[in-house]
């Protein structure tokens, strides 16, 4: 079962967790329990496959929810691209999350999630999934979702605020997946999902859910990177005192790495790396949480000024900032220092970081003690944010094939103003 953080609304069963997301009081669920696996699992994990390793850890968390043969698909599926380390210096090593579909780490949380939903909501006619995006989101949302059947899924995008490489990723896969365009800001488009859900009759003709981050569906897989990057050391002959560091943003995926230690996993101690968005850092200096509006950075996916999952650590280590401590340091870093980063790091390395990455590789870089053996998250392929990157070392970036692909793919976009009144009008007649 799962509580809310906020303490205040009923418990709920997986199914509800994942098709409500949000717990009735706005807290965020979490596991009663966090299942321990045994000594032997880690001792092998090395032995194991990604999938293999990646089956246990969602057995342990969804086993009791989902049939054994089920559940293996749904991994099996996700779990479509590697995650393969690579030593970018002695005792550095960067974990590349972004060899999946769209390039960044939020395809495996989006695809885990698209097939948790069928399999709970599978049957009971369509479910329409409605998801605004400032770029990144919609991308793995979309292609997450794709193909995937009794769902349908609306991203809602501001005409002309996301870049031409984003856009493509949402806006030519056709399908079960409707691009609309909307006439306005980021800020409009959300304003449109959330008028959606509390709309009566719109609620009373379809079924619309969203696809959240803080969903468990699309946190908690996460983990998976986590086993598979110590798996890997352990084939190195490297896992001793390990240290993880995570580029962080709304802080899920450093929160899954949290819950694969709880499990067992023996990484030693984590980072969280931020960019100029510094409220975590400064929590981890002061023991004060305080939010503020975001500010926008070069590494863009990561510029939240309220980490949503905050909460989940928070009650994760029971209220405590010394408990945090103990597990998580923190870097921040400016724009002019991820540039400093990126060109020092593809010098000397011939490594060439994104600008998330480079936040987490400069923070493990900082802080590694003598003795230590880190790795990174390498969060997003550089070729997503190529003008970025061109800019700063002076040479071109090739563009992966995949992503070349979408970029030949005709956009279909509907196009929409920013009153609620169109967008109801355009859901009712797709009913
Ligand atoms: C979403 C994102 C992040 C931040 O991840 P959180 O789980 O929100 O902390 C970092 N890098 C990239 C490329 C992202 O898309």
């Amino acid at each position: 079962m799962y509580y809310s953080t906020n303490g205040k609304a009923p418990r709920a069963d997986l199914r509800k967790a994942v098709v409500k997301g949000l717990a009735e009081d706005r807290g965020l669920y979490m596991p009663e329990r966090i299942p321990q696996l045994p000594e032997a699992f880690f001792r092998t994990l090395g032995e194991r496959s990604f999938v293999d390793n990646s089956l246990e850890v969602a057995k342990a968390f969804f086993g009791e929810d989902i049939p054994a043969e089920e559940l293996s698909r749904i991994v099996t599926e996700t779990l479509c691209f590697d995650c393969p380390l690579r030593e970018v210096e002695p005792g550095i090593y960067a974990l590349e999350l972004f060899h999946g579909p769209t390039l960044a780490f939020k395809d495996v949380g989006a695809r885990f999630m698209a097939r948790l939903l069928r399999h709970f909501t599978g049957g009971e006619g369509q479910v329409n999934v409605l998801v605004a995006t400032s770029g990144d989101t919609g991308s793995a949302v979309a292609n997450g979702f794709l193909g995937v059947d009794g769902i349908r899924v609306f991203v809602l995008y501001p005409k002309g605020k996301v870049s031409p490489i984003q856009e493509c990723q949402f806006t030519t896969l056709g399908k079960n997946i409707t691009a609309l365009e909307i006439d306005g800001v980021f800020d409009d488009c959300q304003a449109l999902v959330k008028a959606a859900f509390l709309d009566t009759e719109l609620n009373a003709a379809m079924r619309l859910t969203s696809a959240n981050s803080i969903n468990v569906a699309r946190f908690l897989p996460q983990a998976f990177y986590y086993f598979w990057a110590y798996a890997q050391l352990q084939r190195l002959g490297k896992a001793g005192k390990v240290v993880c560091c995570v580029p962080s943003g709304n802080f899920g995926n450093l929160c899954a790495a949290l819950f694969g230690k709880r499990m067992g996993l023996p990484i030693g101690r984590f980072i969280a790396a931020n960019n100029a968005n510094s409220v975590f850092y400064e929590f981890l200096q002061t023991g004060d949480y305080r939010p503020r509006p975001s500010v926008q950075t070069l590494a863009n996916a990561m510029d939240v000024g309220d980490p949503s999952n905050f909460a989940r650590i928070w009650d994760l280590y029971g209220k405590s900032p010394e408990a945090i401590r103990a597990d998580i340091s923190g870097g921040t870093y400016a724009d002019a220092q991820i540039a400093d980063t990126i060109r020092d790091c593809y010098s000397r390395t011939g490594y060439l970081l994104d600008p998330h990455g480079a936040c987490g590789y400069r923070a493990l870089k900082e802080g590694l003690q003598p003795g230590e053996v880190g790795f990174f998250c390498e969060t997003a392929h550089p070729a997503k944010f190529k003008d970025t990157v061109e800019a700063i070392i002076g040479e071109l970036v090739a563009i992966p094939e995949r992503l070349a692909a979408f970029m030949q793919g005709e956009k279909q976009a509907v196009p929409l103003p920013k009153d609620f009144g169109a967008f109801k009008q355009f859901l009712l007649e797709r009913r």
